[in-house]
């Protein structure tokens, strides 16, 4: 049975435990604990989303949600360890050490919203400004973004309720918008987004429907808020799929829309050295995450803007400014370009403009300041991305062959080293008094970055 909005209105399918491979086992016990609390005060209460889709999928769920029929304030009275946050979408955090269940109040779509209601509300575009209309499980279910992130898990026989046909999704891997997928962008065009994520992160296709409005809806992402993109992105290029994110971001030509400057830079990057150094930091990237090694968000804005602030180095040091400085004033216009889109909070772009401004220093190598720039706190992370320059072409290979051996040498030897200065480049040429123009120089005459 369908209604004239084409939804489903029948019951769930409900999939008995014996048909699922859900376990208990892999469900953290304390989602386990807020289920039960929950039903015993008298309200429905299910596992929601990502962790129930990532269980049958045999991942390992990175958190567990709660949905329930209890308001938020019911929530808070059961739980002493609870926490209500959130403005867009009221929400319950129940604070265990360090592991947070979050508990969302089963919520209306917006279509059954009178006008006047203040507490869901678009804007003239279609987009959610507001979304605490609270509902009934079966409301809940069609604002959700992908069938696949829509199957409730209860503990009342340890089954799954499926509205939407996202378990046979799953099993077929495939992403598919609920309804209909142009106005479920224009809702909310993060959506587009979390598209790409999940296609990249559980290796899903997109079902066509759901795929063909991609391409041409990158625009509307301009009118979402900055920093949530920020966090969006960071979800996106710091999971482990960021290279396949990357991938599907250019391939519906959403990217330009996310780093217009970058996109810029890519189109005239004739030898591919910019595309070259981001392709290979996305996939280090990667692999440190899966190997469990840190990752952080100032590395990976160098990453994705070094085509443009290197453009920018470029003409500010061709024009006479030092390095350092036209590094620190490169990294700063392009950044603040950048914010118009995402906005990058300063715990990462301060990191970010250290790290680059100490790549020329990457150019002396000789003498006691060379030595002394090893123990810089910031030198480690300074190196890799030499590093991905150097292999990438945009620094010189000798001379990053120089820091690597340095690093490997004792402390007799390192001094010999620094004072040959072997490795090419700038730290074995001698110096001649300065020309006019002697700074013009390209990146392609020695990488003076
Ligand atoms: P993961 O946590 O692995 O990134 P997730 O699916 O759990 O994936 P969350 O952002 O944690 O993603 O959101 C939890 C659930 O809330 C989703 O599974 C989905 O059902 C719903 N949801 C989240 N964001 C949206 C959105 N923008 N539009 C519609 N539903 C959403
Ligand atoms: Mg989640």
């Amino acid at each position: 049975m369908s209604d004239q909005t084409g939804r489903n209105t029948q019951r769930p399918s409900i999939i008995p435990r014996s048909e699922h491979t859900v376990s208990r086992a892999n469900i953290s016990n304390n989602a386990i604990k807020v289920l039960h609390r929950l039903h015993k005060g008298g309200f429905q209460s299910f596992l929601v989303g990502g962790c129930v889709r990532d269980l049958l999928l045999k991942h390992q769920p990175k958190d567990f949600d709660v949905a329930t029929d209890a308001s938020p304030e019911e929530v808070r009275k059961l739980f002493r360890n609870c926490r209500l946050i959130g403005r867009r979408f009221r929400l319950a955090h129940i604070h265990f050490g360090r592991e947070i269940i979050e508990v969302a109040t089963f919520r209306a779509t917006h279509d059954e919203l009178d006008d006047d209601d203040i507490r869901g509300q678009t804007d003239a575009g279609g987009r959610i400004l507001r979304d605490n209309r609270y509902g009934k499980l079966e409301d809940d279910v069609w604002r959700r973004d992908f069938t696949a992130n829509a199957l409730y898990y209860t503990l009342d026989g340890y089954s799954i309720w499926d509205f939407v046909g996202g378990f046979k999704d799953v099993e077929q891997r495939v992403l598919r918008v609920i309804g209909d997928p142009e106005t479920r962008y224009r809702e909310d065009p993060v959506r587009m987004l979390r598209a790409v994520r999940f296609a990249a992160k559980l290796d899903f296709s997109i079902d066509d429907p759901s795929e063909a409005p991609l391409w041409d809806l990158g625009h509307l992402l301009a009118d979402v808020p900055p920093a949530r993109l920020f966090d969006e992105i960071i979800k996106m290029f710091l999971a482990g799929r960021a290279l396949e994110s990357f991938r599907l971001l250019e391939h519906y030509r959403l990217l330009a829309h996310l780093f217009p400057a970058l996109v810029a830079e890519l189109e005239k990057d004739t030898d591919h050295r910019f595309r070259k150094l981001l392709l290979e930091g996305l996939a280090t990237t990667d692999q440190r995450v899966r190997e469990d090694k840190p990752v952080t968000t100032f590395f990976l804005f160098a990453v994705l803007l070094w085509a443009p602030i290197r453009k920018r180095f470029d003409g500010l040091h061709g024009g006479g400014k030092p390095p350092i400085p036209a590094m620190q004033q490169a990294v700063e216009d392009v950044v603040k370009a950048q914010q118009a889109h995402i906005s990058v909070p300063r715990r990462t772009t301060i990191p970010l403009k250290e790290m680059l401004a100490l790549q020329s220093r990457f150019n002396l190598r000789k003498g006691v300041r060379s030595l002394r720039f090893l123990h810089h706190p910031r030198f480690r992370a300074a190196y890799d991305f030499m590093l991905l320059r150097a292999s990438s072409g945009d620094f010189d290979a000798q001379a990053a062959q120089w820091w690597t051996d340095i690093q490997l040498a004792d402390d007799k030897t390192r001094r010999e080293m620094a004072q040959v200065g072997r490795g090419g480049g700038a730290g074995k040429r001698k110096r001649r008094p300065r020309r006019r123009g002697a700074r013009k120089r390209t990146a392609d005459q020695g990488g003076q970055a």
